[in-house]
């Protein structure tokens, strides 16, 4: 039997990785619809979260008051990228697209 056409799929593999101490880009780039302590009604884009400390820590980690949607959220190497502006950036650019959509 012969292979007429060999199929090709995208599989898009998805490279969870550690998180990057001091970063805190996911903390400031997007925006924050659930209720923050601090922050009753979320935080918009581009703001700092009210709970991240000088050294881009939260301190909220752990506690049943930090947003689910923090919690959920996995660094991926696609997201966080390498250093801070890699993950500003792509979380910049999902947020422009989620906004507009
Ligand atoms: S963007 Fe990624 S590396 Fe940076 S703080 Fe968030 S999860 Fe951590
Ligand atoms: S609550 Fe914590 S994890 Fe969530 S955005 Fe604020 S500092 Fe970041």
């Amino acid at each position: 039997m012969s292979i007429d056409r060999i199929q090709t799929c995208d599989i898009q593999v998805i490279q969870e990785i550690e998180c990057r101490a001091g970063c805190g880009a996911c903390c400031i780039a997007p925006s924050i619809s659930s209720p923050i302590p601090g922050m009753p009604n979320g935080k918009p884009a581009g703001v700092r979260c009210i709970q991240l400390n000088d050294l881009n820590q939260c301190l909220i980690f752990g506690l049943p008051t930090r947003p689910r949607v923090c919690a959920s959220l996995k660094p991926t190497l696609e997201m966080c990228g390498h250093v801070h502006q890699d993950a500003f950036t792509y979380l910049q650019d999902l947020e422009s697209a989620t906004s507009m959509a």
